[in-house]
């Protein structure tokens, strides 16, 4: 089979590798459809595990079940979740599933940008999950990246009528504006260097977009606010300013999501006093539990959060080097899907 084999950034190759062989407990599911990351993107991160397949928000079919499957048939229309916790240890049984060790060496195999790839047996009983016929493929590939800004809304403990600032318009900007006026913002303010991404967000239903490079952020936010701030920051960008400007844009005993990890070695300087006084809360959400998936795969076929429209780039398998250039420069992309077609 083939599979688009990642060296770094600028060298991805299509590999012939055999399509791998499943147990008693496990299926082997053909891809259809997944979406590059913002994770995918990030080198350092990836650096010491390369050369490796990635992809990580797969939908496709089952081809093959072992003989002891009993939920699942061939033919079966699934979206699958890479990493699923063990939900017995001290993380889990504390709900911090993504911090689960197994959450953290469970993974398809070889990845998602393969033709073919074998879900292993807890991810199978875990977060496999069957898409109901009016979802494509394509839609059902959002179910991750939605399911990880999701659980960000959840951990930040958003209340009605909070005024929301998002920093960083990217694919997860755009689902966190949408995931705003869900969970019942009074205000969400949108923010980004690229006009293309504040328009979409708007499609999105962002009540103001700012772009910093023409106007104030912490002004415009101040203006919009009675001159306190908002309730809760979400930043998507992986940038320590990003996270400067977010403190700023705070208000007192207000919180500041954590959504994109900076490059290692970046640090940002953070004053206790000023904590101890303004009570801003720093609240970090990483990845996504078989709890959101599920609550993602709803909101999406209800048509709450507009999977199709956040699909800007689509390429073909073999095209996967391609796709990862658009991802990585195209300013009018949001999510690039890679798909394997007949
Ligand atoms: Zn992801
Ligand atoms: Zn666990």
């Amino acid at each position: 089979m083939k599979v688009a084999m990642y060296y770094n950034q600028q060298d991805i190759r299509i590999e012939e590798k055999p399509i791998p062989k499943i147990g008693d407990d496990e299926v082997l599911v053909k891809m259809k459809a997944c979406g590059i990351c913002g994770s995918d993107l990030m080198d350092w991160y990836l650096k010491n595990r390369a050369p490796l397949v990635l992809g990580h928000e797969p939908a496709g079919i089952i081809e093959k079940t072992g003989e002891k499957v009993k939920d699942f048939n061939v033919g079966d229309r699934v979206f699958v979740h890479h990493h699923v916790p063990c939900l017995t240890c001290h993380y889990c049984i504390h709900g911090d599933y993504t911090l689960c060790q197994k959450f953290h060496n469970t993974n398809i195999d070889p990845g998602g940008f393969a033709e073919y790839f074998r879900v292993p047996a807890l991810n199978l009983q875990i977060d496999t999950l069957k898409i109901p016929d009016k979802l494509s493929f394509e839609e059902a590939s959002l179910i991750e990246p939605v399911g990880c800004c999701l659980r960000a809304f959840k951990k930040s403990g958003i209340q009605v009528g909070d005024s929301v600032l998002i920093i960083g318009a990217g694919t997860t900007g755009i689902i966190h504006t949408a995931l705003s006026k869900i969970f019942g913002a009074s205000k969400t303010i949108v923010s980004d260097f690229f006009d293309f991404r504040l328009r979409m967000a708007e499609r999105f239903e962002a009540d103001i977009t700012v772009n910093p490079k023409t106007d104030d952020l912490i002004d415009v936010v101040k203006g919009e606010t009675n001159g306190i701030g908002v309730d809760l920051v979400i930043v998507t960008a992986p940038s320590i300013e990003a996270y400067k400007v977010g403190l700023k844009a705070c208000r007192k005993g207000g919180k500041l999501c954590v959504f994109a990890p900076t490059r290692p070695g970046e640090y940002l300087r953070i004053s206790p006093k000023e904590l101890f006084f303004s009570e801003i809360q720093i609240i970090p959400s990483y990845s996504t539990s078989h709890l959101e998936t599920r609550t993602a795969l709803e909101l999406i076929k209800s048509g709450r959060i507009k999977a199709k429209e956040l699909i800007t780039h689509r390429f073909k398998l073999e095209e996967t080097s391609e796709a990862f250039k658009t991802a990585l420069e195209n300013k009018e992309s949001l999510k690039v899907i890679v798909l394997n077609e007949e």
